[in-house]
């Protein structure tokens, strides 16, 4: 019998309605003959909530007990989902992270797994079972609850259908699958039939939270495959993240994402000499802020401005650390911008084809929109705009390339 993961996320068990039509949709899936392991996300809006009380008591909570308020909303809607399948004839049991030793490193809110035990839920699913286990969270070394990070319980469904040697890993989502960008922003983005895994880790990474990057990191480096689905509709058979030899020829942009988690800081007037970035980057690293963009300014006059961007909520402790350097640095001032975004585009058919950066400017051009900071790889082009063109600009790029729904069925 082959066995699936099947991840349901936050909108997708928001009610008890949509907890039962899940719960019938697993049913369908046994009754077909699969075995079937469920994981489920807390409801929509509660890990929010909870993460809003922790810090209304306290204005540093401590890590490990977060992590012990964050995961009882996957706790509540595993053992919810467990009793509706119950109700439907349906074996079931829930689990909770530590119960199936899903054990991770110690970094609470942000913990990587280490390792899980299938044991339980191969023993369930030989007696007929349908486990349902708790997304987001796992155990540390020390018996500590720990979680996984925002979006993590795609990482527990596909680490569970690695562990498992699932035969597909189907994340159940609110929108049809993946599309060429944010279905809620462009309202003619397309639904992708496949995606390479090179090129969603590439907009997971880059913002699309369609699906945890570290789930993509895992199952592609397993080879496991994995599909977005909707979890309100049988119309579409989804989005299938795959390897490049599989899919057919693609096109120049797969897809286009956005980043509102972003902040520049811009140190002005250091004197232009070998060492200084190391200078300015050595002391952020030392604070564990992670730099993304980093531009240097031609030096005029033997002096020259630094810029580079972080995460948004890293700002304030970066400025900080560069208030303190300044005067050692010789700088003159210290600026910054926390009304900043990214937005990329990707693909894997920008390695054959020039010019692609091109359209992404003329577009942005078109718009009088000034771009702030650009920074390429092989197959994307990021570019930094102030926060208040976000949509203009994702809109106006996808046009550019040509990606809309219309765009395709007309040709
Ligand atoms: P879940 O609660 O099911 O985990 P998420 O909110 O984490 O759902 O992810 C699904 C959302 O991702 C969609 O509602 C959509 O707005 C957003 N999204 C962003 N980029 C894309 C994209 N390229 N394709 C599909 N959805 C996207
Ligand atoms: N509930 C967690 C979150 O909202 C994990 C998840 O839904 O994947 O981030
Ligand atoms: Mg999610």
């Amino acid at each position: 019998m082959a066995v699936y993961v099947q991840k349901f996320g936050g909108t997708s068990v928001g009610s008890v309605e949509r907890i039962l039509a899940v719960a019938k949709r697993i049913a369908n899936s046994v009754a077909a003959g699969n075995q079937v392991v469920a994981v489920v996300s807390a409801m929509s809006g509660e890990t929010n909530r909870l993460s809003a009380l922790g810090a209304e008591l306290s204005a540093a909570p401590a890590a490990r007990e977060m992590d012990v308020l964050l995961s009882s909303g996957e706790q509540v809607t595993s053992a919810l989902l467990s009793m509706a399948l119950t109700d439907l004839g349906i074996k079931a049991r829930s689990y909770l992270g530590s119960q199936i030793k899903i054990t991770t490193d110690s970094s609470h809110q942000k913990a990587r797994i280490e390792h899980i035990d299938p044991e339980n839920l191969l023993s369930d699913l030989n007696n007929g079972f349908v486990p349902v286990v708790a997304g987001f969270q796992g155990v540390n070394s020390d018996g500590d609850i720990t979680t996984l990070g925002r979006g993590g319980s795609d990482t527990t469904a596909v680490a569970i259908a690695v562990a498992l040697q699932a035969e597909e890993c189907q994340i159940f989502t609110d929108v049809d699958g993946v599309y060429t960008a944010d279905p809620r922003m462009v309202k003619d983005a397309r639904l992708l039939e496949t995606i390479t895994f090179e090129e969603m880790l590439e907009l997971a990474s880059l913002g699309s939270k369609v699906l945890s990057q570290r789930s993509v990191e895992f199952a592609g480096k397993y080879a496991t495959p994995l599909r977005v689905l909707s979890s309100f509709s049988n119309e579409f058979p989804g989005t299938l993240i795959t390897n490049e030899e599989t899919s057919m020829e693609k096109p120049v942009v797969s897809g286009i994402t956005y980043s509102r988690d972003e902040a520049k800081l811009t140190l002005l007037g250091v004197p232009d000499i070998p060492g200084v970035a190391a200078k300015i980057l050595g002391p952020i690293g030392r604070e564990n802020i992670e730099v993304d963009m980093i531009v240097q300014n031609v030096g005029a006059d033997g002096m020259t401005d630094f810029t580079f961007t972080v995460k948004r909520e890293a700002y304030d402790h970066a400025l900080n650390v560069l208030e303190k350097i300044k005067g050692e640095l010789g700088a003159s001032m210290v600026i910054g911008d926390k009304t900043i975004v990214k937005v990329s585009v990707v693909g894997v058919g920008m390695r054959s084809h020039a010019g692609v950066a091109t359209i992404m400017f003329d577009a942005l051009a078109e718009e009088s929109i000034n771009i702030l900071m650009i920074s390429t790889s092989e197959i994307k082009i990021s570019i930094v705009i102030a926060e208040r063109y976000m949509e203009l600009a994702v809109r106006s790029i996808h046009k550019a390339f040509g990606l809309s729904d219309k765009a395709v069925s007309e040709a």
